[in-house]
């Protein structure tokens, strides 16, 4: 089980966030510190802390934030020129949030590598 995070809170909407997507598996807000033109988070509503715990059981949700991150790109109408989807994984990946969530970066032509 995962710990309750700042996400969970932003989830229950005990801090606000500027949301533009939910639906019954997930939630996409914008990012407090944004690194791109268009930087949203998109979290699954079950809490794993990172990608170390996903399996077989709750794939389906990793695959859902896929789904939602197209859908974004085509409503903000990047999905042409194209965006970045990143999954940073414990500190050496740059994790600092326990709660799994796929940042999606747009509005730029990004660098790479990416340090
Ligand atoms: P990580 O470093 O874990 O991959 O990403 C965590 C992200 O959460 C960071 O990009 C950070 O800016 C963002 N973040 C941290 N605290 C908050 C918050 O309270 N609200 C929002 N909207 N984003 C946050």
């Amino acid at each position: 089980m995962a710990e309750d995070t700042l996400f969970s809170k932003i989830i229950r909407r005990e801090i606000p966030a500027d949301i533009v997507y939910e639906d019954e598996l997930s939630l996409a807000f914008k990012d407090i510190n944004p690194q791109a033109p268009v930087h949203l988070l998109i979290i699954p509503k079950q809490a794993i802390a990172t990608v170390n715990d996903v399996n077989e059981d709750n794939a389906h949700l990793v695959g859902h934030l896929y789904v939602v991150a197209s859908k974004l790109a085509s409503q903000y109408g990047f999905a042409k020129d194209g965006y970045r989807l990143v999954m940073n994984c414990n500190e050496d990946g740059g994790q600092t949030v326990y709660h799994l969530h796929l940042h999606l970066l747009a509005g730029k032509a990004m660098g790479w590598p990416p340090y």
